[in-house]
């Protein structure tokens, strides 16, 4: 042991202290397991900190939270129970035997976990990952960043803003903006669907007749400071801006909301296989990857539309977890599950066929009255709308299970019906 290190054993670590980390920690101590939940902010709660409207909690408890409302459920719980949480503590290192070098303001530990969970979350991609050409004046950030501004820290980041992504995060902060005064000129989507969800299109843009540009992309930047102007152009087929549509806007803000990665650098460095669809982990159905003992779930395994999912799959891997420090093992999964017909990507990657599971997937285009089926099974179910936007959960049921005793693989398709 190096000197000035600490050196301790749990049978849990969570790492992130968000929805789905605060998950995974209260399943593992209800059920007898001494827990670790270790988070980098001064708080629990995540992303909910700083998502004040509401619309959380819809699925699981019937009620339509705020983000902080939400996240008091669990905070509360864990407040008055026996997890060790380690707040404004930073992971420094994960290896596959699950040794894990944390900084903390009390020091240095390194600490010996019988299972880990990642509950890392998710990053918003920037403007050097979309190469947007143009100056660089200040007033271009990413959305999350402004919400987390005008949320958090009581700061306006401009008047006039434009949107460019129509994902949640750009449909939300459009409306908060305009509640807080500012003018949202438009928002702006390269693909010729909205890529949020629907309510929040109707909640965010229409009811306040924020245009949406379907098939635009922002083209060049201007400003030398402070942000004076963005190019809006149409995108062709293959996304290419079509010449002679350029439009030129005065604003002094834009948006980004161009998608969220997964933080995935802790699964690198405990050597699991990533997903290239998702970039996060393949996992089984207990949120378990390929290095056995390391669980991963909510954003850092893939983006996940509703708080909900995310705390139902921190359930689960908290229930793996539980087993695995337990016994040392869980049924193996040995049947690989894949992305059919009209799927982009499905989750989770590999099931045993032994215990009931739910699968999320998103579609590769928008569709009507269409059944999400296991191909060769008579497990299916029937959707009148779905789109790339709106994530698609289903339950495999224990009655159902039989159907797949003899299957090598899962295979999610959707078809349409007619
Ligand atoms: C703008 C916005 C609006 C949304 N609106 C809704 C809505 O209306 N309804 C709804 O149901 N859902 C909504 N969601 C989705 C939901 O909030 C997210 O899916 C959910 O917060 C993801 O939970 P998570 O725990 O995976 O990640 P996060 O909430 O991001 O939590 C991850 C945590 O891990 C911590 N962390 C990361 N790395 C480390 C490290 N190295 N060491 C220690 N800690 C670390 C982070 O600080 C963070 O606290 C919204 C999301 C956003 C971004």
């Amino acid at each position: 042991m190096s000197k000035g290190i600490t050196r301790i054993k749990r049978d849990i670590v969570v790492i992130g202290g968000g929805p789905a980390g605060m998950a995974a920690a209260t399943r593992g101590e209800e059920e007898g397991a001494e827990v670790m939940l270790i988070e980098r902010d001064i708080e629990l709660g995540g992303i909910l900190n700083q998502c004040i409207h509401n619309g959380f909690g819809v699925e699981l408890y019937g009620e339509e939270l705020t983000g902080p409302e939400y996240a008091e459920r669990f905070t509360r719980k864990i407040e008055s129970g026996d997890i060790d949480v380690r707040l404004n503590s930073y992971v420094l290192s994960l290896s596959p035997d699950k040794i894990i070098n944390l900084l903390t303001p009390n020091g240095v530990f390194e600490i010996d976990a019988e299972a880990v969970v990642l509950a890392t979350g998710a990053r918003e991609r920037s403007r050097g990952e979309i190469r947007i050409p143009g100056d660089r004046p200040s007033g271009v950030m990413p959305a999350g960043t402004a919400q987390k501004f005008i949320n958090k820290k009581g700061f306006m980041p401009g008047k006039k803003a434009f949107v460019l992504g129509s994902g949640d995060i750009g449909l939300i902060i459009s409306r908060r903006l305009t509640w807080e005064g500012a003018e949202v000129v438009g928002v702006a989507e390269i693909m010729d669907y909205p890529t949020g969800l629907n309510r929040n299109v109707v909640q965010c843009l229409h009811d306040y007749d924020i245009p949406l540009h379907l098939r635009h992309t922002v083209t060049d930047i201007y400003g030398t400071n402070r942000l004076e102007g963005i190019e809006l152009s149409q995108v062709d087929e293959d996304f290419q801006p079509i010449e002679g549509s350029e439009k030129d806007l005065d604003v002094d803000l834009l948006l980004l909301s161009v998608g969220l990665v997964p933080e995935n650098d802790f699964f690198k460095e405990a050597g699991v296989t990533l997903n290239p669809k998702t970039r996060g982990a393949y996992v089984d159905e207990w949120f378990q990857t390929d290095v056995p003992g390391i669980f991963g779930c909510g954003n850092s395994i893939h983006i996940e539309d509703l708080v909900d999912w995310v705390t139902m799959d921190g359930f689960r891997a908290g229930d793996g977890a539980v087993a695995y420090a337990g016994t040392g093992g869980l049924p193996q999964a040995d049947k690989e599950v894949r992305a059919g017909e009209n799927v982009n990507y499905v989750v989770p990657h590999k099931v045993s066929g032994e215990d009931e599971f739910r699968f999320a997937l998103r579609v590769t285009e928008p569709m009507e009255n269409v059944d999400i089926s296991i191909k060769g099974t008579d497990i299916s179910s029937f959707k009148q709308i779905v789109t790339p936007g709106e994530m698609e959960v289903e339950e495999v049921l224990e009655d159902e299970l039989d159907e797949l005793k003899d299957l090598d693989e899962v295979e999610i398709e959707v078809t349409r019906r007619f």
